[in-house]
């Protein structure tokens, strides 16, 4: 057991709350759709079977022509005014029982995107003539995709970009849904997207321990932080070969801890982030076109806390510690460069190959921490090689993981949340890539090829004690033009999937 000092965080009056509240009102009306629930309705989204006979909706005949029109165009939406006491919008969407989670969700986007043309403030959700599994999974495709478009990322424009005047989301169908599951995972995605956004001078080590402090004490997680003092005497040496650069000294581990209500002796979960608010590349500088974008680096950590923010909000009945490492990559006279050997808090000693695989350092210490309380499974969380984006584009991102069925799990779980992942080998004699003359070992080579896999066999190396242990490179965080239900470049990935892939697990209820 790791002994953590409890360190107190000033609030800081010029950074923003960190969760805006959602003040969008999810109901579910438990009936059939009827006449009834259109006649009030200024706008409707109503997800409809592919099949070529016509759905029993209200406005039958004017609805058919319209859908006729729908499978000349061979599209999948179409909207249509209806004769109403509202003057119903009603979208119309096709839903082919075949669709994967990840394009229904794709669909959920295109239906909603009429919504804010319309200024919608009340919105009713439907389905028509769909079996009752595709129908559940269409409603919270689109109630995902509503939640999500509705909510405003901070922004510092001198005149506010107008908000969603979404108000409420009702849900018509005759079976009770999980629709608090679902707003659940649509708040901790928009934590990650919220935090992910923000710029890096908003968004430093320090002031985003201020944030999480909130969230902590909102939340009831008990915080600690090991500063690079606490870091020093453990001999977190990777960790701090990348902080050290750093003109501030904010840099270091926070450590937030979830404790279910019943004890319980069930194996704990640990979610690891790699929280690097803005990625110089160090001494190895990155030139301006890949240095743009780089307080993003810091995502893996955004990811791991909404999961812990999900988790705590589903009240799960075992123990989650959330580990964030907050560091920048910075140039400076105290950075560290090429050729340093430096000693991890396992013992190890690490070659540096190149300043700009920060990643892995900083994670490589807290991996050790994380291991060392002995949790039944880690889950990491990083922004970690564009080797992997060069593999897979940024539609998927990377799992690896030496242990068979948790790979399984995790390629399972991303076909069930629609956050796709895809798993690379983790064969033993990668390791001869990182075989150094100097040190214990090498932190990666400079000729790139398989940075990613290298990357997750140096990661296993400073993971103790054996827990199962899954890593994953996200380089799907940020797809231009958004991705699956969610409309902004950064995605959020990554918390679905986690949940989806504590469901196939068994470690909590499948949604
Ligand atoms: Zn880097």
């Amino acid at each position: 057991m790791i002994v953590v000092l409890q360190t107190s965080v000033k609030p800081d009056s010029v950074t923003q709350a960190p969760e805006p509240p959602m003040k969008i009102n999810v109901k579910q009306v438990l009936d059939k759709l009827s006449f009834r629930h259109l006649e009030e309705a200024p706008y409707a989204i109503v997800l409809i079977a592919d099949g070529d006979t016509l759905p029993a909706l209200p406005h039958a005949n004017l609805v058919r022509a319209h859908l006729e029109r729908l499978r000349n165009r061979k599209s999948d939406r179409i909207v249509v005014s209806l004769p109403t006491s509202a003057g119903t919008q009603l979208i119309l969407g096709r839903v082919k029982e075949t669709l994967s989670e990840f394009e229904l969700l794709s669909l959920a986007r295109r239906l909603i995107t009429p919504l804010s043309e319309f200024n919608a403030q009340d919105i009713v959700v439907a389905t028509a003539g769909l079996n009752r599994k595709t129908a559940e999974r269409g409603l919270n495709a689109v109630v995902l995709a509503t939640l999500a478009a509705a909510h405003p990322l901070e922004e510092f424009k001198s005149t506010a970009s107008p908000k969603s005047p979404l108000r409420s989301i009702s849900v018509v169908h005759p079976a009770r849904l999980d629709l608090q599951a679902t707003q659940i995972a649509a708040r901790a995605n928009n934590l990650a997207r919220t935090l992910t956004a923000l710029p890096p001078n908003e968004l430093t080590p320090a002031k985003y321990r201020v944030r999480v402090a909130a969230l902590a004490r909102a939340h009831g997680w008990s915080m600690k932080f090991l500063g690079e003092k606490e870091l020093k005497k453990r001999g977190a040496g990777a960790f701090l070969a990348v902080s050290r650069g750093s003109p501030e000294r904010d840099a270091g581990v926070v450590r937030l801890h979830y404790t279910p209500r019943r004890k319980t002796r069930k194996p704990g979960l640990a979610l690891v982030g790699k929280g690097i608010c803005f990625d110089t590349g160090g001494m190895n500088l990155k030139p301006a076109r890949h240095m743009h974008g780089m307080h993003e680096d810091m995502a893996g950590s955004a990811v791991a806390l909404a999961g812990l923010l999900a988790l705590s909000e589903m009240k799960v009945d075992f123990p989650v510690t959330c580990w964030l490492a907050l560091a920048q990559n910075h140039i400076g006279p105290n950075a560290y460069k090429q050729n340093d050997v430096v000693k991890a808090a396992n013992g190890l000693s690490i070659e540096i190959v190149h300043t700009d695989a920060e990643g892995r350092m900083v994670l490589a210490d807290t991996l050790h921490l994380a291991s060392a309380e002995k949790p039944g499974l880690i889950v990491d969380y990083a922004t970690l090689t564009g080797s992997c984006i060069a593999a897979l584009g940024t539609t998927y991102s990377g799992v690896f993981t030496t242990d068979a069925s948790l790979r399984e799990a995790a390629v399972r779980a991303g076909e069930l949340s629609g956050e796709r992942v895809w798993p690379f080998p983790m064969d033993g004699d990668y390791d001869t890539a990182l075989e150094s003359t100097v040190a214990d070992i090498r932190q990666c080579t400079l000729d790139n090829e398989a940075d990613h896999i290298l990357a997750a066999r140096f990661l296993s190396r400073f993971i103790a004690n054996g827990p199962r242990w899954l890593h994953v490179d996200l380089s799907a965080i940020n797809h231009k033009g958004g991705l699956a239900q969610i409309p902004t470049e950064g995605t959020g990935f990554g918390v679905r999937f986690t949940l989806a892939l504590l469901g196939v697990l068994k470690l909590v209820q499948r949604t």
